[in-house]
């Protein structure tokens, strides 16, 4: 079984620890490779070849740098199959949904940002006497550090605009989905100069705590938990770093009586089950008016029953395996609280019992019904197959239940009056609002959560402004 290696300086080198970690496969539950588990002289080792290559790199043409992006984003494209049979393996995700999304998505983060830096621009005020100029240089050394959900797509959607921008990247992908990270830096090693992009494994408090801690990281990128979200600035915070923090959410989908019916149902059922819910865009509160409750409630049932379930590697699967072991069982513990919580289950309610016979972490999709909002079913975030569905009578009660979270990452309403869309999108208290729709990406958009989702926005020109440091410069002109 082969084990995995740091991409430092240009090589591909085993941890200095020489220990490593397990990683499994969550179809079937075992070990297929091995993690390096790797800390801060790993980390010490990447910065400084880092800062060696961060002169030169931030000094080279705009054009000559988004060349090397636009590569990095052919080899993704012409690896496409590889790398999506290894998502799926490592994930536990569909991988059809690796073939379509993932990947694809990964190399459509280099070629974005290697065109969007050619578009960045900065500011210049112009009075009688003065001119004011705004510089935007990089920021030297930055710290990439990416979740397990979508593995190689999150990890690209840092390291593009970090190196588009011209810093040097010390990246750590999660180690419970490591494949493709790793993968990766083998696929690129020879393209970028030695040390602009380091890629480092191991855990989140060892290695991932090292990156925070190092004094050289100017900037950290962070997408996870809230909770480590949190801990990451509280760390972060004295020394005065640069934070983007993406991080989770329970969010709401709002079907209104006047919606369309038909695409409501089914791009909900996407939108709660897609990848096994385990997307933070998921939305987990479906509030549905009651006018037409009973129909919706029905048929997204029926449709959710139809998900065909399986072995992550097959083509036709539309549900895979949970993650790992520890996240498989929290998911559980959820769906059981709930069942105390008085929780009605309308369809499936724990493991799949035939993906537990191959020894793999496989849940039904859930749907559960007659909840308080206030219980912590519905107030805190599951990350999995698993939603709650309520009715409501007015559009002021949809908005109320809606902003009834800590969490405010992305939100859907489903109505045809374009009025109503305003107004709510308005009323609304999250980063981003999808109506009619869910999950349509556009990368020049600011992406990113209010409240407990997080600080800052990622994706086009608010990805390059954050890793780069604006200086202002003012000319006295002289006639
Ligand atoms: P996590 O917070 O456990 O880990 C995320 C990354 O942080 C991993 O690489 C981990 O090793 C690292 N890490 C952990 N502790 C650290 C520490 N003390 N210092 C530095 N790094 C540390 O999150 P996860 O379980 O991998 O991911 C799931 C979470 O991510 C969910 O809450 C989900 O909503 C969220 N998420 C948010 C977005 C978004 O864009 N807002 C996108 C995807 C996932």
């Amino acid at each position: 079984m082969e084990q995995m290696r740091n991409l430092i300086g240009g090589q591909l080198v085993p941890p200095l620890s020489g220990q490593y970690l397990d990683n499994f496969n969550p179809a079937t539950g075992k070990v297929w490779s091995y993690v390096p588990r790797s800390n801060h002289e790993d980390i010490a080792n990447a910065v400084s070849a880092a800062s060696k290559a961060q002169k030169e790199w931030s000094e080279i043409s705009i054009d000559e740098r988004a060349k090397f992006l636009f590569r990095i984003a052919d080899v993704i494209d012409q690896n496409c199959e590889e790398l999506a049979a290894l998502e799926s393996k490592d994930q536990g995700k569909p991988v059809g949904l690796a073939l379509s999304v993932d990947i694809p998505r990964s190399g459509q983060n280099f070629r974005f940002f290697a065109s969007a830096i050619s578009q960045f621009s900065s500011e210049a005020h112009i009075d009688q006497q003065w001119v004011n100029y705004t510089r935007r240089d990089a920021l030297g050394v930055v710290g990439c550090i990416s979740p397990w959900n979508l593995p190689l797509y999150l990890l690209t959607w840092k390291i593009a605009p970090a190196l588009a921008a011209g810093n040097c990247v010390i990246a750590k992908p999660s180690e419970i989905t490591p494949a493709t990270a790793y993968r990766f830096s083998e696929l690129i090693q020879d393209i970028l100069p030695p040390g602009v992009l380091n890629i480092i494994h191991g855990r989140g408090d060892e290695a991932g705590e090292a990156i925070i801690n190092h004094p050289e990281v100017q900037a950290i990128s962070f997408t996870g938990g809230t909770a480590t979200g949190a801990h990451i600035a509280q760390t972060a915070a004295p020394m005065f770093k640069k934070l983007s923090l993406e991080l989770g959410g329970k969010n709401p989908n709002i079907i209104f009586a006047d919606c369309d019916l038909k695409s409501a149902v089914s791009t909900s059922v996407r939108s709660s089950f897609a990848n096994q819910g385990e997307i933070c865009l998921c939305g987990s509160r479906i509030y549905v008016q009651k006018e037409i409750y009973k129909e919706f409630k029905n048929e997204f049932i029926a449709q959710v029953e139809q998900l065909k379930q399986g072995d992550p590697s097959d083509n036709q699967t539309q549900q895979g395996a949970i993650v790992s072991k520890p996240h498989y069982q929290k998911i559980l513990n959820s769906i059981e609280k709930a069942k105390e919580l008085g929780g009605k289950i309308l369809c499936g309610g724990g493991p799949w019992e035939q993906g537990a016979k191959l020894g793999g972490w496989f849940i039904k999709p859930t749907v559960i019904e007659g909840l308080s909002i206030s219980c912590e079913t519905n107030q805190d975030e599951i990350f999995g197959p698993v939603v709650t569905i309520s009715p409501f009578e007015t559009e002021p009660e949809a908005i109320k239940l809606a902003n009834q979270s800590r969490y405010g990452l992305a939100s859907s309403i489903w109505t045809q009056d374009l009025a109503r869309a305003h107004r709510v999108s308005k009323a609304i208290k999250t980063g981003i609002v999808w109506v009619n729709c869910w999950m349509k990406r556009d990368l020049r958009t600011p992406f990113g959560g209010t409240k407990a989702s997080g600080v800052g926005r990622e994706g086009g020109l608010e990805a390059l402004r954050f890793f780069t440091e604006p200086k202002n410069i003012c000319l006295e002109i002289n006639e």
